[in-house]
C-alpha cells in the first residue's frame, strides 16, 4: 500500500491559514513569518502587515516632528 504523504504544509501565523512549505516568508521589519494573503506589497518589497510597512517608511520608534 503506497499511501501518499501529505504535502507538507504549515499555518501562516497572521492568518491561521495552512500553507504549503516554502510559501512563507519572513517579514524584513519584525521576522515574523506571513503568506502571500497577508503580504503587503509595497516600495519594491514584502510587508506582514500594513504596520510593518509603515515602520519600513517611517522608522521605528524614532518619528521626527516637523510641524514646527
Ligand atoms: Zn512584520
Ligand atoms: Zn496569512
Amino acid at each position: 500500500m503506497a499511501a501518499k504523504k501529505p504535502k507538507e504544509v504549515e499555518r501562516c501565523p497572521q492568518c491561521d491559514r495552512p500553507v504549503v512549505e516554502g510559501d512563507l516568508q519572513a517579514c524584513i521589519i519584525c521576522r515574523s513569518l506571513f503568506c502571500q494573503e497577508c503580504a503587503v506589497f509595497d516600495y519594491g518589497r514584502q510587508f506582514c502587515t500594513l504596520r510593518c510597512r509603515g515602520f519600513f517608511f517611517y522608522g521605528d520608534g524614532d518619528e521626527t516632528e516637523k510641524d514646527f
